[in-house]
């Protein structure tokens, strides 16, 4: 196993929070795998940047969500080639809405992403990392999945499934040296988050205690510390990284 490449596994990798720690794990020497579902342009373009910084990626276009395909992804790119050190839940989207008004393809879509995509990569991954009898998985929840917020029940009930993930499997896999935790941003700088209107974002920012939206850099700092030797006695934890948000 030794001889394998040691690497880590981004789903959502181009762009926002997910491009901050493809390219942080990158810069830590892993060999960084990432998906993505679209513009493949992109793809090759963090590609690009990280080997301009020495470090090496590789895109896979490859929705998280589906059982068949990541399946086939693990078995054909990652079982016996790599050693897979580590695994992020990045891959995310929201389709908000009030209850009254919530469509059953905007509920489903972002539970089945958000939520049961996290399950389907945690598991194929816990299945190699078992084997090697360590590895650590990381799951980028949300702070509205620990305190709600109004107008994204979906999103809200995804996020703290995902906490919920995190524990159980924290449970199940810590006995053969696998820690799972997960992070729980706040208000962040990046698409998912430009295009609120102003007025909304300024409400956010009244209840962020240190007066500013955080950066997709503090959530990759982040995790590339509950990756490091540092953080081995850390399982079963939600780390917020909000600023001091409350809702
Ligand atoms: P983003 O919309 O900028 O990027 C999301 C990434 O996920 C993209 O690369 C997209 O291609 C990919 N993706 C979407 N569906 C996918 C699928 N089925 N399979 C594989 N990849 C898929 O989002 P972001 O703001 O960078 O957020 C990243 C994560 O952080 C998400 O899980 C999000 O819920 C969470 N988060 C974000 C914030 C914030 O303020 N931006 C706050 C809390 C949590």
């Amino acid at each position: 196993m030794s001889e394998l490449v040691r690497t880590a596994l981004v789903t959502g990798g181009t762009r926002g929070i997910g491009k901050a720690i493809v390219k942080k794990l990158a810069g830590l020497g892993y060999q960084v795998y990432f998906t993505y579902v679209s513009r493949p342009e992109l793809a090759e373009a963090v590609c690009a940047e990280v080997m301009a910084d020495g470090g090496a990626a590789r895109g896979f276009l490859l929705d998280a969500s589906d059982w068949d395909a990541v399946a086939d992804f693990f078995a054909t790119e990652i079982k016996d080639k790599v050693s897979l050190e580590l695994l992020v839940n990045n891959a995310g989207i929201t389709k908000d809405g009030l209850i009254m008004r919530m469509k059953r393809e905007q509920w489903e879509q972002v539970i089945q992403i958000n939520l049961t995509g996290a399950f389907v990569c945690l598991q194929q991954a816990a299945k190699i990392m078992l084997k090697q009898r360590k590895g650590r998985i990381v799951n980028i929840s949300s702070v509205v999945g620990q305190m709600g917020n109004a107008g994204q029940a979906n999103y809200c009930a995804s996020k703290a499934g995902l906490i919920g993930l995190t524990k159980a499997a924290a449970l199940e896999l810590g006995s053969r040296g696998i820690t799972v935790n997960a992070i729980a941003p706040g208000f962040i700088e990046t698409d998912m988050t430009e295009t609120l209107p102003q007025d909304v974002r300024d409400k956010y920012l009244e209840r962020i205690p240190l007066g500013r939206l955080g950066s997709a850099q503090a959530i990759a700092d982040a995790v590339a510390y509950l990756a490091s030797d540092q953080a081995e006695y850390i399982t079963g934890q939600v780390l917020g990284i909000n600023g001091g948000m409350y809702l």
